[in-house]
């Protein structure tokens, strides 16, 4: 099943949004054994969309466009593939009626420039949208096929996987899939993990194993090609088991897991709850922690002591301690932790203190140094750490290190 993805809005070609959709439909679509072959972005110009999607009809035999879906004035794509497969639009008083209550349970009034996201091409099937206003849109005709789907990327999303992929799962059953499998590391650079995994690598045939360094670690992405899909499953699994063998806690999750959420679920199993002391990352760990929902029943709450006063007054550092060592020491970070542990009556905590940069480094503490304290009850760990990157990386970098060495700590 070959297929063409269309991406509709200047904004895309502009460069001010990123074309998230077409990575969805790449990522969602492969996995049911549908191929994409091609993908164009054109501007809100009815020429360039009329042009891009009969062109991409007379190669592939369906046709994904995001986008232009809208209520505005730039959103002109439904007219136009409407116009292609000879549908009249009309007004559906049904799909009207629903945007009216929908925007109701909002406590506003639709505008009239809404109406227009209710008519429909008459021979067209209309997908509703739980997730947004424009309904998606089927079109079926002699010359193909035209799904099209609204551009808000959660609304695309969804009606990808639970609109989409199901109904062309159904026509594709003989396929064969691309299916993936993401092992998320952290605390481990990318030389250290491939030496580690040696030459299992290679033993992954027909498998295919991508390292993939970003900001909060390296996910290990493991590819199944145009397999069956009970065979890409099996093996997915072997091989992914086979690489939690050898990396053990170094892997922390699969998928889009944040490594928040894995630490406040270890937290909860054992009744603990979190407290912070953060001074170079400025509460980026407790955004990262409150990030996951039902994070309340956990987290007590954290202190951003930037200024050293705020790091005596509020969490008890005594004054001697960064006086002696310095605010960016072990013991301080120490002290942070357990000043946050014993005032925010909790019984696991985590002080970081550091130079993020670009300015503030010595010989002895170079820009990216960090320190940190943890606590788990009666356990108290301390580390120093060098990290690499500007001034946004190293802050990211340092509160994944802290987030990820309090879980395996618990
Ligand atoms: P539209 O459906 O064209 O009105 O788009 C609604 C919103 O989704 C706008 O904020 C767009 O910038 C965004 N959007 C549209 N297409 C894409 C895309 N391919 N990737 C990411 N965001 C998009
Ligand atoms: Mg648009």
């Amino acid at each position: 099943m070959d297929l063409e993805v269309v991406t509709i809005g200047t904004e895309l070609l502009l460069g001010f949004t990123v074309d998230t959709n077409s990575a969805v439909l790449g990522r969602d679509l492969s996995a049911i054994g549908a191929r994409i072959v091609r993908r164009t972005t054109v501007a809100d110009d009815p020429e360039a969309i009329g042009q891009a999607v009969s062109q991409a009809l007379s190669r592939a035999s369906i046709v994904i466009t995001t986008g232009g879906l809208g209520p505005t004035r730039d959103d002109v794509s439904k007219r136009v593939v409407a116009d292609l497969f000879g549908f009249p639009l009309r007004f559906d008083e049904a799909i009207w009626q629903d945007l009216i209550a929908r925007f109701r349970r909002l406590g506003r009034d639709p505008a009239p420039a809404n109406r227009v996201q209710a008519e429909v091409p008459e021979g067209a099937t209309v997908i509703p949208n739980r997730w947004g206003t424009a309904p998606a849109l089927w079109f079926e005709g002699p010359p193909g096929i035209v799904i099209m789907l609204p551009g808000v990327p959660n609304e695309m999303r969804n009606l990808v996987r639970h609109e989409v992929v199901p109904r062309l799962s159904t026509r594709n059953q003989a396929a064969l899939v691309v299916r993936s499998r993401m092992l998320r590391t952290t605390s481990i650079p990318e030389s250290s993990l491939a030496q580690r995994i040696g030459d299992l690598d290679e033993k992954l045939t027909p498998l295919t194993l991508a390292y993939l360094p970003g900001l909060h670690g390296v996910d290990l992405r493991l590819t199944a090609w145009n397999l069956p899909p009970e065979e890409a499953d099996r093996l997915l699994d072997q091989a992914a088991g086979r690489l939690r063998e050898l990396l053990g806690d170094f892997i922390y999750g699969e998928g889009e897991t944040d490594l928040a959420a894995i630490l406040l679920d270890a937290l909860r199993q054992r009744g603990l709850r979190l407290a912070l002391a953060e001074s170079c990352t400025g509460g980026l760990v407790g955004a990262r922690v409150t990030e996951i929902a039902g994070s309340s029943d956990v987290f007590a709450g954290g202190v951003v002591c930037y200024d050293n006063a705020v790091k005596v007054a509020l969490l008890g550092v005594e004054p001697g301690l960064i006086e002696a060592h310095g605010a960016v020491s072990e013991p301080v970070a120490v002290a942070m932790a357990r000043g946050a542990d014993a005032r925010l009556s909790a019984s696991a905590a985590i002080g970081l203190t550091g130079i993020a940069g670009p300015g503030g480094g010595s010989e002895d503490k170079p820009v990216g140094t960090v320190c940190f304290g943890w606590v788990v009850n009666d356990r108290i760990e301390q580390a120093r750490y060098v990290f690499l990157g500007n001034r946004h990386e190293v802050r990211q970098r340092a509160a994944q290190y802290a987030l990820h060495r309090l879980w395996r700590m618990v």
